[in-house]
Protein backbone atom coordinates (compact mmCIF):
# COMPACT_ATOMS: atom_id res chain seq x y z
CA UNK A 1 0.00 0.00 0.00
CA UNK A 2 0.73 3.69 -0.29
CA UNK A 3 0.37 6.44 2.39
CA UNK A 4 1.40 10.11 2.27
CA UNK A 5 0.78 13.58 3.95
CA UNK A 6 -0.96 16.02 3.16
CA UNK A 7 -2.23 19.44 4.12
CA UNK A 8 -5.65 20.14 5.19
CA UNK A 9 -7.95 23.23 5.65
CA UNK A 10 -7.84 21.73 9.33
CA UNK A 11 -3.92 20.68 9.05
CA UNK A 12 -1.91 18.02 7.67
CA UNK A 13 -3.76 14.56 7.52
CA UNK A 14 -2.50 11.07 6.90
CA UNK A 15 -4.08 9.57 3.40
CA UNK A 16 -3.92 5.75 1.75
CA UNK A 17 -3.55 6.29 -2.17
CA UNK A 18 -5.37 4.33 -4.13
CA UNK A 19 -4.28 3.34 -8.03
CA UNK A 20 -5.72 6.65 -9.50
CA UNK A 21 -3.40 8.41 -6.55
CA UNK A 22 -6.61 9.43 -4.59
CA UNK A 23 -5.95 10.46 -1.10
CA UNK A 24 -8.38 8.41 1.41
CA UNK A 25 -7.69 10.78 4.40
CA UNK A 26 -6.99 8.60 7.32
CA UNK A 27 -8.41 9.22 10.95
CA UNK A 28 -4.61 8.48 12.68
CA UNK A 29 -1.37 7.47 10.89
CA UNK A 30 -1.41 4.23 9.31
CA UNK A 31 0.81 2.62 11.51
CA UNK A 32 -1.55 3.22 14.16
CA UNK A 33 -5.08 2.34 12.94
CA UNK A 34 -6.32 2.17 9.42
CA UNK A 35 -9.23 3.96 9.88
CA UNK A 36 -10.69 6.22 7.08
CA UNK A 37 -12.57 9.28 7.76
CA UNK A 38 -14.80 8.67 3.88
CA UNK A 39 -12.82 11.95 2.55
CA UNK A 40 -11.26 11.94 -0.49
CA UNK A 41 -8.75 14.26 -2.62
CA UNK A 42 -7.00 14.40 -5.95
CA UNK A 43 -3.53 14.32 -5.59
CA UNK A 44 -3.07 16.63 -8.49
CA UNK A 45 -4.31 19.54 -6.14
CA UNK A 46 -3.28 18.35 -2.91
CA UNK A 47 0.10 20.16 -0.73
CA UNK A 48 2.10 17.08 -0.15
CA UNK A 49 3.84 17.06 3.01
CA UNK A 50 6.74 15.21 4.06
CA UNK A 51 4.97 11.83 4.67
CA UNK A 52 6.15 11.24 8.30
CA UNK A 53 6.65 13.69 11.17
CA UNK A 54 9.01 11.74 13.22
CA UNK A 55 10.01 12.36 17.00
CA UNK A 56 13.90 11.49 15.19
CA UNK A 57 15.54 10.48 12.05
CA UNK A 58 18.69 8.24 12.91
CA UNK A 59 20.90 7.45 10.54
CA UNK A 60 24.24 6.04 9.80
CA UNK A 61 27.14 7.14 7.98
CA UNK A 62 29.87 5.17 5.90
CA UNK A 63 27.25 2.04 5.31
CA UNK A 64 28.58 1.52 1.81
CA UNK A 65 32.24 0.82 1.58
CA UNK A 66 32.79 2.54 -1.35
CA UNK A 67 31.17 5.78 -0.50
CA UNK A 68 34.04 5.84 2.66
CA UNK A 69 36.33 5.41 0.40
CA UNK A 70 35.58 8.32 -2.07
CA UNK A 71 35.68 10.88 1.26
CA UNK A 72 38.93 9.05 2.78
CA UNK A 73 37.74 7.30 5.68
CA UNK A 74 37.80 3.57 7.11
CA UNK A 75 34.70 0.91 6.48
CA UNK A 76 33.67 1.36 10.20
CA UNK A 77 33.80 -1.68 12.01
CA UNK A 78 29.96 -1.05 13.70
CA UNK A 79 27.87 1.25 12.55
CA UNK A 80 28.50 4.69 12.51
CA UNK A 81 24.96 6.38 13.99
CA UNK A 82 24.32 10.10 14.24
CA UNK A 83 20.78 12.08 14.12
CA UNK A 84 19.01 14.55 12.38
CA UNK A 85 16.91 16.76 13.75
CA UNK A 86 13.37 16.78 12.46
CA UNK A 87 13.72 20.43 11.99
CA UNK A 88 15.74 19.24 8.97
CA UNK A 89 12.74 17.75 7.01
CA UNK A 90 11.90 19.15 4.04
CA UNK A 91 8.53 18.22 2.33
CA UNK A 92 8.36 16.63 -1.36
CA UNK A 93 9.33 18.93 -4.04
CA UNK A 94 10.25 21.85 -1.79
CA UNK A 95 13.61 23.94 -1.82
CA UNK A 96 16.74 22.99 -0.25
CA UNK A 97 18.00 26.54 1.05
CA UNK A 98 22.11 26.70 1.16
CA UNK A 99 23.47 27.90 4.50
CA UNK A 100 25.58 31.01 4.17
CA UNK A 101 28.58 29.03 6.24
CA UNK A 102 28.88 26.89 4.23
CA UNK A 103 30.98 26.84 0.55
CA UNK A 104 30.04 23.01 -0.04
CA UNK A 105 27.03 21.85 0.62
CA UNK A 106 26.61 17.59 -0.80
CA UNK A 107 23.81 15.35 -1.88
CA UNK A 108 23.65 11.78 -0.17
CA UNK A 109 20.46 9.29 -1.74
CA UNK A 110 19.09 6.96 0.97
CA UNK A 111 16.63 4.39 1.61
CA UNK A 112 14.71 5.74 4.53
CA UNK A 113 12.82 2.96 6.88
CA UNK A 114 9.68 4.09 8.71
CA UNK A 115 9.37 2.35 11.81
CA UNK A 116 5.92 1.03 12.45
CA UNK A 117 5.67 0.21 15.88
CA UNK A 118 7.86 1.17 19.47
CA UNK A 119 11.43 -0.76 19.08
CA UNK A 120 13.97 -1.41 21.60
CA UNK A 121 16.75 -4.38 21.42
CA UNK A 122 15.75 -6.74 18.64
CA UNK A 123 17.22 -9.02 16.96
CA UNK A 124 17.54 -8.63 12.78
CA UNK A 125 15.53 -11.46 12.64
CA UNK A 126 13.01 -9.78 14.86
CA UNK A 127 13.54 -5.92 12.85
CA UNK A 128 11.43 -6.30 9.57
CA UNK A 129 8.28 -6.80 11.70
CA UNK A 130 9.02 -3.16 13.16
CA UNK A 131 9.18 -1.50 9.79
CA UNK A 132 6.13 -0.25 8.34
CA UNK A 133 7.19 0.96 5.34
CA UNK A 134 9.58 3.14 2.91
CA UNK A 135 10.68 6.27 0.78
CA UNK A 136 13.10 8.16 -0.35
CA UNK A 137 15.61 10.34 2.21
CA UNK A 138 18.43 13.07 1.50
CA UNK A 139 20.87 13.42 3.90
CA UNK A 140 21.76 16.68 2.57
CA UNK A 141 25.32 17.62 4.13
CA UNK A 142 28.03 20.74 4.75
CA UNK A 143 30.94 18.86 3.57
CA UNK A 144 33.12 21.78 4.76
CA UNK A 145 31.52 21.88 8.15
CA UNK A 146 31.05 18.28 8.48
CA UNK A 147 35.27 18.30 8.44
CA UNK A 148 35.51 21.32 10.59
CA UNK A 149 33.13 20.24 13.11
CA UNK A 150 34.52 16.42 13.81
CA UNK A 151 30.63 15.75 14.80
CA UNK A 152 27.68 15.98 12.15
CA UNK A 153 25.08 17.66 13.98
CA UNK A 154 25.71 21.03 12.04
CA UNK A 155 26.41 19.84 9.06
CA UNK A 156 23.55 17.65 8.55
CA UNK A 157 21.12 18.84 10.60
CA UNK A 158 20.27 23.00 8.79
CA UNK A 159 16.67 23.33 7.82
CA UNK A 160 15.78 21.44 4.55
CA UNK A 161 19.05 19.15 4.65
CA UNK A 162 16.55 16.45 4.96
CA UNK A 163 14.35 16.29 2.16
CA UNK A 164 11.77 13.08 2.31
CA UNK A 165 8.87 11.21 0.53
CA UNK A 166 7.22 11.59 -1.83
CA UNK A 167 4.87 8.83 -0.20
CA UNK A 168 5.80 5.25 2.21
CA UNK A 169 5.46 1.95 0.22
CA UNK A 170 4.88 -0.78 2.77
CA UNK A 171 5.06 -3.07 -0.10
CA UNK A 172 8.99 -4.00 -0.76
CA UNK A 173 10.84 -7.01 0.33
CA UNK A 174 13.97 -5.05 0.75
CA UNK A 175 14.73 -5.83 4.63
CA UNK A 176 13.92 -9.49 4.45
CA UNK A 177 15.27 -9.93 0.93
CA UNK A 178 19.14 -10.24 0.71
CA UNK A 179 19.31 -11.69 -2.59
CA UNK A 180 18.10 -8.84 -5.22
CA UNK A 181 18.46 -5.49 -3.45
CA UNK A 182 17.08 -1.76 -4.07
CA UNK A 183 18.68 0.32 -6.57
CA UNK A 184 20.13 3.41 -4.73
CA UNK A 185 20.23 6.64 -7.21
CA UNK A 186 20.74 10.25 -7.14
CA UNK A 187 20.80 13.07 -10.19
CA UNK A 188 21.57 16.70 -10.25
CA UNK A 189 19.99 18.26 -13.37
CA UNK A 190 18.92 15.07 -14.94
CA UNK A 191 22.77 14.21 -15.02
CA UNK A 192 23.23 10.56 -13.05
CA UNK A 193 26.08 10.98 -10.20
CA UNK A 194 25.23 8.19 -7.59
CA UNK A 195 23.70 4.83 -8.03
CA UNK A 196 24.26 2.06 -5.99
CA UNK A 197 22.24 -0.85 -4.29
CA UNK A 198 21.42 -1.90 -0.94
CA UNK A 199 23.28 -5.22 -1.84
CA UNK A 200 26.67 -3.07 -1.26
CA UNK A 201 25.84 -2.07 2.21
CA UNK A 202 28.21 -3.06 4.78
CA UNK A 203 25.26 -3.37 7.30
CA UNK A 204 22.64 -4.49 5.55
CA UNK A 205 18.58 -3.12 7.18
CA UNK A 206 17.71 -6.21 9.51
CA UNK A 207 21.20 -5.43 11.21
CA UNK A 208 21.04 -1.77 10.96
CA UNK A 209 17.34 -1.53 12.90
CA UNK A 210 18.54 -4.11 15.77
CA UNK A 211 22.00 -2.12 16.31
CA UNK A 212 19.95 1.01 16.06
CA UNK A 213 17.44 -0.26 18.68
CA UNK A 214 20.27 -1.61 21.09
CA UNK A 215 21.14 2.47 21.30
CA UNK A 216 17.59 3.95 21.95
CA UNK A 217 14.04 2.92 21.60
CA UNK A 218 12.70 3.47 17.90
CA UNK A 219 9.38 5.57 18.09
CA UNK A 220 6.39 4.67 15.58
CA UNK A 221 7.10 7.29 12.53
CA UNK A 222 10.46 7.51 13.44
CA UNK A 223 12.74 7.28 10.31
CA UNK A 224 15.74 5.89 10.17
CA UNK A 225 18.32 6.62 7.00
CA UNK A 226 20.74 4.05 5.92
CA UNK A 227 23.85 5.41 4.28
CA UNK A 228 24.70 6.73 0.65
CA UNK A 229 26.25 5.26 -1.54
CA UNK A 230 29.35 6.65 -4.06
CA UNK A 231 29.59 9.27 -6.41
CA UNK A 232 28.25 12.36 -3.71
CA UNK A 233 28.73 15.84 -4.90
CA UNK A 234 28.44 19.38 -4.55
CA UNK A 235 25.26 21.33 -5.08
CA UNK A 236 24.84 25.11 -5.76
CA UNK A 237 21.80 27.50 -6.39
CA UNK A 238 18.69 26.27 -9.63
CA UNK A 239 20.32 22.64 -9.41
CA UNK A 240 17.28 20.15 -9.65
CA UNK A 241 17.61 16.84 -8.13
CA UNK A 242 16.12 13.94 -8.46
CA UNK A 243 16.16 10.72 -5.97
CA UNK A 244 15.22 7.67 -6.75
CA UNK A 245 15.05 3.81 -5.01
CA UNK A 246 14.13 0.83 -6.67
CA UNK A 247 10.30 0.89 -7.47
CA UNK A 248 9.71 3.83 -5.27
CA UNK A 249 8.18 6.98 -6.23
CA UNK A 250 10.77 9.52 -6.95
CA UNK A 251 12.00 12.31 -4.75
CA UNK A 252 12.50 15.43 -6.61
CA UNK A 253 13.39 19.27 -5.47
CA UNK A 254 15.69 22.37 -5.86
CA UNK A 255 18.39 23.86 -4.77
CA UNK A 256 17.98 27.38 -3.49
CA UNK A 257 19.19 30.59 -1.47
CA UNK A 258 17.53 32.41 1.19
ZN1 LIG B 1 24.33 10.03 4.79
Amino acid sequence: MKFARVQTSIGPKYARLDENDTAHLLAEAPWIHLKETGEALPLTNTKLLAPVAPSKVLCVGRNYAAHAKELGNEVPKEPLLFLKPPSSILDPFGTVILPQQSARVEHEVEVALIVGKRCARVSPKEAASYIFGYTCGGDITARDLQRADVQFSRAKGFDTFCPLGPFIETDLQALTDGGSGLSVQCSVNGVLKQSGSTRDMVFNLATLVSYMSHAMTLEPGDVLLTGTPEGVGPLVSGDRVAMVIGGLSPLAFVIGTA
